[in-house]
């Protein structure tokens, strides 16, 4: 017996809602959730899915491996040109609007996928959409929930590894390599996102590539690293430091683990999204640091790891945080000239409040008091 493919019926079922007849899924996510096809370059495939037809367009190299890991599609394999097939393709299912992900296609393709539409005579009315499918993956399963605590278990016992070995006179770019390394080897498929290390005034850079730099006692050193596993992602920070911490790296610390605190107690489903944020920034406001924490509390987590919803101030990412979805929190403050502190979890966000998925308050014991 098989299992239905249910991600498959809730885009059928939003078709009409669109006013579409076909919707044609290129985002390596997308693709991956509703096929299983994984691969992760954008150019590998396209699904085409109508009421009653479903398929994977893609060629030659890739039609073993995608009929042993597609369900419920179509596998069409195509000679020489993608929008060729497809347009032929369309024809033949009688398809005139057809629903495309404008994130997820480039001008050249659209421009090229209406050309061979046009030369092969047919009118098709092209639908630019957002997040249709997006949308969708923002519900976990049980089934996608526990490849993602296995996602993150990998990466915490990763990060206490590598956390117990920081010693001055290493680079940040040796322990993203170790980090890297450790992951693969633990099992990962891939890295969720390339490791940040970011020692000494570095950690001031929310988001910096780890490079020569020598890490020192008494600098903040924030590590955000996640495994990729079965598709699925797992995203965590920690800030650590050598030696003796002093009395303005613990007030930090403090400040951004009680904004952290305060978020992961009160966030839920059904909340909405800017008041999220503001859990974890009117703690900071309140802290003196408000200036200092400039990106969004979170962000949510799965086959990509920056995915909807968004737990940001923004009035335009303004959302109700739905029943099921993984986020991350992650508060910070980041001050030039010395550095920062960063601490990430992420958090499942049910109705009744939010589970913390990362290990219990033992994890904190491996910072500032190594
Ligand atoms: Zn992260
Ligand atoms: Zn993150």
């Amino acid at each position: 017996m098989t299992t239905a493919n249910l991600p498959l019926a809730a885009v059928r079922e939003l078709l009409s809602g669109h006013k579409i007849d076909a919707l044609l899924v290129s985002g390596p996510e997308n693709r991956r959730y509703l096929s299983g096809f994984n691969a992760d370059d954008p150019a590998w495939g396209v699904l085409l899915i109508t009421a009653k037809a479903a398929m994977l367009l893609t060629d030659f190299r890739y039609q073993i491996w995608a009929q042993q890991e597609v369900k419920d599609f179509e596998v069409l394999t195509y000679k020489v040109d993608l929008a060729e097939t497809l347009a032929e393709r369309l024809k033949d299912l009688k398809v005139h609007r057809l629903g495309f992900e404008a994130a997820h296609t480039t001008y050249w393709h659209y421009q090229h996928l209406n050309k061979k539409a046009a030369d092969a005579g047919l009118t098709v009315t092209w639908k630019p959409l957002e997040g249709l499918v997006e949308g969708l993956r923002q519900r976990k399963t049980a089934a996608e929930l526990a490849i993602m605590r296995r996602a993150l278990i990998l990466t915490e016992t990763v990060m206490r590894q590598v956390a117990g070995e920081l010693v001055p006179g290493l680079t940040e770019r040796k322990v993203a390599w170790e980090i890297e390394k450790r992951l693969r080897e633990g099992g990962a498929e891939g890295l969720a996102f390339p490791p940040i290390v970011a020692a000494g005034p570095n950690s001031a850079r929310p988001h910096h590539q780890p490079g020569d730099y020598v890490i020192k006692a008494g600098e903040p050193i924030i590590i955000d690293m996640g495994a990729r596993v079965d598709g699925y992602c797992a995203d965590m920070t920690r800030t650590f430091l050598l030696g003796e911490a002093d009395e303005h790296f613990r007030k930090i610390y403090t400040l951004v683990r009680r904004a952290q605190a305060k978020a992961e107690t009160e966030l839920k489903a059904g909340m909405d999204s800017l008041a999220g944020d503001a859990l974890a920034r009117d703690v900071i406001a309140a802290g003196g640091y408000g200036e200092a924490f400039g990106h969004s509390l979170g962000h949510g987590v799965g086959l990509a790891v920056h995915e909807s919803p968004s737990l940001s101030p923004a009035e335009a990412k303004r959302v109700v945080l739905p029943d099921g979805c993984v986020v991350t929190v992650e508060p910070g403050i980041y001050l030039t000239g010395w550095g920062g502190v960063r601490l990430e979890d992420m958090v499942l966000l049910n109705p009744g409040g939010a589970e913390v998925m990362n290990a219990p308050g033992y994890f904190y014991k491996w910072e500032w008091l190594l």
